[in-house]
C-alpha cells in the first residue's frame, strides 16, 4: 500500500500537526487521571467519571501508541480522539446540569474541555464542515444540558448564570475559530498561487526549485538516482507570430495536458519558463530517462494540439553523486541546446564519461539498469 496514500505529503504543516498530536495525546490522559484522582481523593467521584474517566484515559494512551507506529493515520487518530472527548463532554453536560450544578457555584472543570471538540474540529475538516460540526455540538449540548437543568430539583440564579456564560464564551470561541479558518483558507490559497503557474496550472518555476532541492538532499542521503527533462517547444515564436498568442497559450496548455498524461504520479512536471518544461523524474537514471523522453516527444507530435504541429527539443540529464541543483540543471540545458543545433525535435543526453560515479551503488535494486 501507498504509506501516502492517506497523507496530506504537501501540507507543510503536516510535520507540525504529527509532533503537536503526539503531546496532546498523553496530555488528555493525564487530564482523565488526574480529574479521576482529585475526585477519589476529594470524595466526590461521580458515576459519570467513575464509568468514562479510565476508559478516556486507556483510549488516549491506545491512540497515541497508533500514532507512534502508524504517523500516517493522523487523522483517523484525530478522528478518534475527538469522537472520545465529543461524547465525555456532552454526557459532563447532562450530568453537570441534572444533577451537580445546582449544589456548587461554578462548573465542573471538566467542561473547560468542552471547546476542545472545536479545535479538534477545525484542525481536522475544512472550514464549513468544522463550523457546521461545532455549532451541531454546541446545540446538542445545550439540548442535553437544557434537559438536564429541567429535571434538576433546584433551578437557582447562580446555575443560570453558569449556564448563560457557558453558551456566550463558547459561541465567542465558535466565531473567533472561523476568523482563524477564514485566515486558514486565505493562506492556502496564497501558497497555492505562489506556487503554481497560472496558465497551466502546473507546478511553477519556484516550486519547483524547491522539489529539486528536496530530491537532491533525498537522492544524497540514500544513494538514490533521479532525472532531469528539459523540453523546450520548438519555433514557438513562430507559432505565436502566425497563429496568434492565445492560440499559442492554448498549444502551452495541451502540450502540458499531454505530457503531463504520459508521465508517473511520481514524475513532477513544471513550466520552467516561458515555453520550457522541466520534468523531475525520481528512481530514474539517464538510460530510462532517455526513453521516458523519447516517448513524451513523441506523445506531442504524434497529434496537432490546438490545430497545430508541436515538436519538442528535449535534454536529459541524470544526477550523479555530489551534484549541486545549479550543476544538474546547467548540464541539462545544455544537453537542450544541443537537441535545438542538431536540428530540433530530437532528445539528447548530457555527455556521460566513463569515469563518473554512479548515483548508486550497483546491486542497491535501482529503477532500470
Ligand atoms: P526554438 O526552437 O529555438 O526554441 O525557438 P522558439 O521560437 O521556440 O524560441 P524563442 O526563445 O525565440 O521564443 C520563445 C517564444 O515564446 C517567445 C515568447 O513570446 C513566447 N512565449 C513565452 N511565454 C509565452 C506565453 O505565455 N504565451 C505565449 N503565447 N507565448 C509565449
Ligand atoms: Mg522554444
Ligand atoms: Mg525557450
Amino acid at each position: 500500500m501507498n504509506p501516502y496514500a492517506t497523507m496530506e505529503v504537501d501540507d507543510p504543516l503536516e510535520g507540525l500537526r504529527l509532533r503537536v498530536t503526539l503531546w496532546l495525546l498523553p496530555m488528555g490522559a493525564v487530564a482523565a487521571l488526574a480529574a479521576w484522582g482529585f475526585s477519589v481523593v476529594a470524595g466526590v467521584l461521580n458515576p459519570l467519571d467513575r464509568v468514562l474517566l479510565w476508559p478516556m484515559a486507556l483510549g488516549f494512551v491506545a491512540l497515541e501508541v497508533y500514532l507512534w507506529r502508524n504517523p500516517q493515520r493522523i487523522r483517523q487518530v484525530w478522528k478518534a480522539a475527538l469522537a472520545l472527548l465529543a461524547v465525555y463532554e456532552l454526557s459532563v453536560v447532562y450530568y453537570e446540569a441534572a444533577f451537580f450544578l445546582y449544589r456548587r457555584d461554578g462548573i465542573s472543570p471538566a467542561l473547560l474541555w468542552f471547546p476542545m471538540v472545536y479545535l479538534t474540529a477545525f484542525v481536522l475538516l475544512n472550514r464549513r464542515q468544522a463550523f457546521r460540526f461545532s455549532l451541531s455540538y454546541l446545540a446538542l449540548g445545550l439540548l442535553l444540558g437544557g434537559a438536564g437543568l429541567l429535571s434538576s430539583p433546584v433551578i437557582n440564579p447562580t446555575a443560570l448564570n453558569t449556564a448563560l456564560q457557558f453558551v456566550l464564551s463558547n459561541l465567542a470561541y465558535l466565531m473567533l475559530l472561523y476568523v482563524f479558518a477564514s485566515l486558514r483558507r486565505h493562506y492556502a490559497q496564497m501558497h497555492q498561487m505562489a506556487h503554481t503557474d497560472p496558465l497551466t496550472n502546473l507546478t511553477n518555476r519556484r516550486a519547483m526549485q524547491g522539489r529539486l532541492e528536496a530530491e537532491l538532499e533525498r537522492a544524497q542521503r540514500y544513494r538514490r538516482p533521479f532525472a532531469l527533462l528539459l523540453a523546450d517547444i520548438d519555433h514557438f515564436k513562430q507559432i505565436n507570430d502566425t497563429y496568434g498568442h492565445p492560440v499559442g497559450d492554448q498549444v502551452l496548455r495541451e502540450v502540458a495536458a499531454r505530457m503531463q498524461q504520459h508521465l508517473r504520479e511520481s514524475d513532477a512536471l513544471a513550466r520552467w519558463g516561458g515555453e520550457e518544461f522541466l520534468i523531475l523524474a525520481p528512481e530514474t537514471e539517464l538510460g530510462p530517462a532517455q526513453g521516458l523522453a523519447q516517448r513524451l516527444l513523441e506523445a506531442v507530435r504524434q497529434a496537432p494540439l490546438a490545430g497545430v504541429p508541436v515538436s519538442l527539443s528535449i535534454g536529459v540529464a541524470a544526477y550523479r553523486l555530489g551534484d549541486t541543483v545549479a550543476a544538474l540543471l546547467s548540464r541539462v540545458d545544455e544537453a537542450m541546446y544541443r537537441a535545438k543545433a542538431l536540428g530540433r525535435n530530437r532528445v539528447v543526453a548530457e555527455d556521460a564519461p566513463e569515469d563518473i560515479i554512479p548515483a548508486h551503488w550497483p546491486g542497491e535494486g535501482g529503477a532500470g539498469g
